[in-house]
């Protein structure tokens, strides 16, 4: 059984201030998670605050990306290895907007990934296709050469260490979720490459996340697909209380 796991993607909201607030609303609305695995990732300046104001809940706390190297002359970059240090538990790479607006590319997401988990960061690794390339029925295409270049080489306690996040762009922050049924097909599919990568036993433990429109009245019709792990969430993870609602189906699914 693999424990449901709901991330917020907090992206450029949330100055210190706000965003611990928003942190000791989760902690006190959440509780103990009730089987869940919840994170959040505010934006870098944030993660100070938000690390204290969740230092006695079992909210993690992310990051939304780092860099391949652990220092240097990278201006605008953070590391892992800092990221660890500001208490993170994880990281977010290949976001869309990473890979759309700033120019990532499968190469640099694979290498991200690996500084991470070099690190003992959990790293969600996302991956997802644009409406064009879905209309033109590129997406298990499109999708599965982005994990196969993301986890390249990785073992397979490596790649138990990621978390898979499929985020059609076309879902992201426009209000259109995929249906389940679109969603559960992409993730099985995703299940299944993992097993030719790193073996059905590993496949099977690795969790793959939903990005895309996720709000607290439709996650649960998404999370009830079979190899829908949880969520990672965007827009609504800035609502305490619909962020908490999609915590609960999650926790509904955990049953
Ligand atoms: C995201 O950016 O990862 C995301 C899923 O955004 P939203 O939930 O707003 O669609």
């Amino acid at each position: 059984m693999r424990t449901p796991f709901i991330c917020g993607n907090w992206k450029m909201h949330l100055s210190p201030e706000p965003a611990a607030a928003l942190a000791r609303e989760l902690a006190a609305k959440l509780g103990d998670c009730e089987g869940v695995e919840v994170g959040i990732a505010p934006p870098f300046v944030s993660l100070p605050s938000v690390a204290e104001a969740i230092a006695r809940s079992p909210i993690r706390l992310f990051g939304q990306n780092c860099h391949w190297d652990k220092q240097g002359a990278f201006t605008g970059e953070v590391s892992a290895p800092m990221l660890r240090d500001v208490g993170c538990d994880g990281v977010i790479v290949g976001h869309s907007e990473r890979r759309h607006f700033f120019g990532e590319t499968d190469a640099t997401v694979h290498a991200r990934a690996k500084a991470a988990l070099a690190a003992g960061l959990q790293t969600i690794i996302c991956v997802g296709e644009t409406l064009a390339q879905r209309e033109s029925n590129q997406t298990l295409e499109v999708v599965g050469h982005q994990l196969r270049a993301a986890v390249s080489g990785f073992s397979p306690e490596q790649v138990a260490a990621c978390v898979i996040a499929y985020e059609p762009v076309w879902a992201i922050g426009t209000g259109k979720i995929a249906t389940p049924a679109q969603a559960q097909e992409v993730h099985a599919a995703i299940r299944g490459w993992l097993g030719d990568l790193a073996g059905a036993s590993t496949a099977s433990r690795v969790r793959i996340q939903y990005g895309g429109s996720v709000k607290g009245d439709n996650a649960l019709e998404i999370l009830q697909q079979p190899d829908i792990d949880g969520a990672l969430v965007g827009g609504a993870s800035l609502k305490g209380d619909d962020f908490v609602r999609i915590v609960a189906a999650a926790g509904q699914k955990a049953g």
